[in-house]
């Protein structure tokens, strides 16, 4: 029996404001615990929130850019629940009447283009955290996460397996990063998705009941989630036995999901409208004005890679990718004008580096001041580019710095022509048989001579020059 599987994505984006979405305190991350919190975000009774337009701004930004119909007036609601970390007791956010209504936005599965219905975007606030694992036997509660703005995509359930859900999350990450709206910092939990998960047979024309597997911040975790998910709601249902409707969570370290409740409905959390706030109205000219600052978008990023720098359609969507690669692209650029050479780094190692532990650049160590100088190194001579790739390696581990890298292990490259002459002379004189093999028409020999001379100076020999000076000795 055929199984279909069908997918349906809840991504939260943290806006990047300087503020909360209804006060005054900071969203910066990695501050003392408790110490950007407002009365506001304490929940306290009888202060009134003030909604952020720089919120509103941000969200009709991911809006525009994805053909979606933005609701000029729009409301908020409260979703009513208990839980520790939301002192209110209700969470701030759009039901009924959300900023952004029906968009769609294209990703892109081993090379073929598909359109994916986004159903709306809306604003709400984060929910402080409980940290559980800090006090032996308590909780702790931080709310400064509290109040911070999010922006909840909801896409139709029209993903078709795990890699069109990566690819669609990554889709997100890419957009909402070029619009500058979300600094797109998973391990930081800037981005993190509910994944809706359920499976049907091909002939059947209902979709079957769905499980809901709760924040996860990665797209190796989405992928494994979801390939587990899928799993186990074949292996029940083939056992005749029916899915349930709930909440699940995805353990990453046994590789599971569990269930966490069973699925609350709407008239649960008994939303009504927000009566401290009044609905936002967003005028033809704020529109307008937004319109007019979108920002180059990947694809025409693409095609002016292509114009200005002569690289190849493939190297440029590569390098148009993800804003932090098309910047260490553009910084490096700056620097050094050779953009081929930039291009084949980036391309070729970086990416290889990046594809190998399934990460985006924001999580690497690598950062664009550090590339710019790698590429620098290699073209004004320091380094040959096979000291490069394990500079490269290094940086990867350690993220410290090129110069200090190259200084330390004492990688700069042998370009004196006279001490590279005294090393294959050495060379020449320890090998009298291959020198007479060489010398007897055996010209492949000339390899083994290179090899020796690089062995002997760990890599670090110009290799033009050691072609130059093995000629010269070995034909003379
Ligand atoms: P809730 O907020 O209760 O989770 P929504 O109606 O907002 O419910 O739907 C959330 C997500 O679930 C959407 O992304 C939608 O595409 C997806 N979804 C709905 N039904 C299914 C289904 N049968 N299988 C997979 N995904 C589904
Ligand atoms: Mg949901």
């Amino acid at each position: 029996m055929t199984w279909e599987t069908v997918i349906g994505l809840e991504v939260h984006v943290q806006l990047s404001t300087k503020t909360k979405l209804f006060s005054g305190a900071s969203t910066s991350f990695g501050s003392e615990p408790n110490t950007q919190v407002d009365l506001i975000d304490l929940g306290l009774p009888g202060v009134l929130p003030v909604a952020n337009k720089e919120a509103f701004y941000k969200a009709i930004r991911f809006g525009l850019a994805t053909n979606a119909e933005i609701n000029q007036v729009s409301m908020f609601d409260r979703k009513n629940y208990f839980y520790p970390d939301l002192p209110k007791g209700y969470q701030i956010t759009q039901m009924e009447k959300p900023i952004v209504g029906k968009g769609s936005i294209v990703i892109n599965v081993d090379g073929s283009e598909k359109l994916i219905n986004i159903t709306r975007a809306h604003l709400e606030e984060d929910a402080g955290k409980s940290i559980h694992d800090l006090f032996d036997g308590e909780t702790g509660i931080d709310l400064n996460r509290a109040g911070t703005p999010l922006l909840e995509i909801v896409s139709e359930p029209e993903i078709s397996n795990a890699k069109e859900a990566v690819a669609y999350f990554k889709a997100i990450h890419q957009l909402v990063t070029f619009l500058d709206i979300c600094d797109g910092n998973m391990s930081q939990g800037s981005m993190r998705c509910d994944v809706n998960v359920s499976v049907k047979k091909v002939d059947d024309a209902i979709l079957g009941t769905r499980a809901e597997i709760k924040n996860i911040n990665s797209f190796k975790f989405i992928e494994r989630a979801i390939h587990f998910e899928v799993a186990r709601q074949i292996k029940l249902l083939e056992k005749g036995e029916s899915i349930v409707q709930e909440t699940r969570l995805y353990d990453s370290v046994k590789n599971e999901t569990r269930s966490m409740r069973s699925k609350e409905a709407a008239n649960d959390y008994r939303y009504f409208p927000e009566p401290d706030l009044l609905p936002v109205v967003i005028s033809d000219n704020e529109l307008e004005e937004i319109k007019s600052t979108l920002p180059e978008l990947p694809k025409q990023k693409e095609i002016r890679f292509v114009n200005e720098h002569n690289l190849e359609e493939s190297e440029a969507k590569i390098l148009a990718s993800s804003k932090a690669m098309a910047n260490l692209f553009e910084d490096a650029s700056e620097k050094t004008k050779d953009s081929s050479l930039i291009a084949k780094w980036l391309v070729g190692d970086v990416s290889a580096l990046l594809n190998k532990d399934n990460i985006s650049i924001e999580e690497s160590k690598l950062s664009s001041i550090n590339f710019a100088k790698l590429i620098e190194r290699i073209s004004d001579n320091t380094i040959s580019g096979k000291i490069a790739k394990s500079v490269l390696e290094e940086v990867w581990i350690s993220g410290n710095d090129i110069d200090a890298i190259i200084e330390e292990k004492g990688l700069v490259q042998i370009q004196d022509e006279s001490v590279l002459e005294d090393i294959a002379k050495k060379i020449i004189d320890a090998n009298p048989d291959q020198v007479n093999a060489y010398k007897g028409g055996k010209d492949r020999l000339f390899g083994f001579f290179v090899g020796q001379v690089m062995k002997e100076t760990q890599g670090k020999a110009n290799p033009q020059g050691v072609n130059k000076i093995l000629k010269k000795l070995l034909n003379s």
